[in-house]
């Protein structure tokens, strides 16, 4: 298969996204992250991502539900099913045609041999570049992805490497952060994040730990980015003031009118 037939292949399978690098764009990694330390006869690596939906993130917002849309169609089955099937489809598809296709989400197992870094691996297959917030961000869904990759033994052709300037002037994540774990830098600290009660959740299986994407952080950089990704929606999204807790779970904000902002305990992050 060609390049362009994988990505063909990929779009028909129902990615939102696609993008390749030739194996050697990964020289000088630390062996824990190269690909050729998991499958040593990779020659390319396409990256495949599926949008998450604005809607998984309304509940959230709304303050009105924290498991039925974002963690099941925003986090859980965005990656474990309806990412997970593209990938693996389109691994049939190259193995079809011949090449050993190996497919892998952005986890982290008990392996201690090999660790992806998803944000690297994505930037150099083309997919856009890490913000200043320390979100991967895309042209056409900014921090709204779930990102899976295959190693294969084909020898492709790449995408051109693409840097994503949305953070220029922007600080949108950290202003909204209710605990100020960035501290002015654009890593925020991740010991303040696990006690998060706004939107975000330990995922001891993910690559970032803390799943940020709905958190205040998260949410903020997809409404300063609502004008300039390429997926538009006729309305804004915020449609409320926002609510917040902080350090202990006490309320600082009450957000909108009809919830309160209420962040039902079980479901803070823990
Ligand atoms: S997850 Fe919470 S504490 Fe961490 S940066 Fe985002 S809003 Fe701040
Ligand atoms: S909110 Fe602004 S500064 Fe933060 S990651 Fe998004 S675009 Fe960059």
């Amino acid at each position: 298969m060609t390049s362009a037939e994988i990505k063909a292949a990929a779009r028909r399978l129902g990615a939102d996204l696609v993008g390749i690098a030739p194996v050697s764009r990964f020289d000088g990694l630390p062996a824990i992250n190269d690909p050729r330390t998991f499958a040593p006869e990779t020659r390319s690596v396409i990256a495949v991502a599926h949008r998450i939906m604005r809607g998984a993130f309304r509940g959230i917002e709304e303050g009105t539900s924290f498991q039925n849309t974002y963690g099941c169609f925003g986090k859980n089955w965005a990656e474990q099913f309806f990412l997970a099937k593209t990938v693996y489809d389109l691994c049939c598809e190259i193995e079809n045609d011949g090449a050993e296709a190996v497919p892998l989400l952005s986890r982290k197992y008990a392996d201690k041999e090999f660790e992806p870094d998803y944000q690297a691996y994505a930037h150099v297959c083309g997919l856009g570049s890490t913000g200043k917030g320390g979100f991967f961000l895309t042209p056409e869904y900014g921090h709204r992805q779930r990102i899976g990759f295959i190693f294969t033994t084909l020898e492709l052709e790449g995408d051109d490497i693409l840097e994503v300037d949305f953070c220029k002037e922007c600080n949108a994540c950290m202003d909204a952060c209710p605990l100020n774990a960035y501290e002015g830098s654009g890593t925020p600290d991740l010991s303040l994040c696990v006690h998060c009660r706004n939107g975000a959740f330990t995922n001891k299986n993910s690559c970032d730990k803390i799943d940020r994407y709905a958190a205040s952080c998260g949410r903020a950089c997809m409404v300063a980015l609502e004008n300039k990704v390429g997926n538009k929606f006729a309305e804004k999204f915020r449609k409320r003031s926002v609510w917040s807790r902080g350090r202990d779970g006490e309320q600082l904000n009450l957000g909108n009118q009809f919830t309160g902002g209420r962040c039902p305990d079980k479901f803070e992050g823990k």
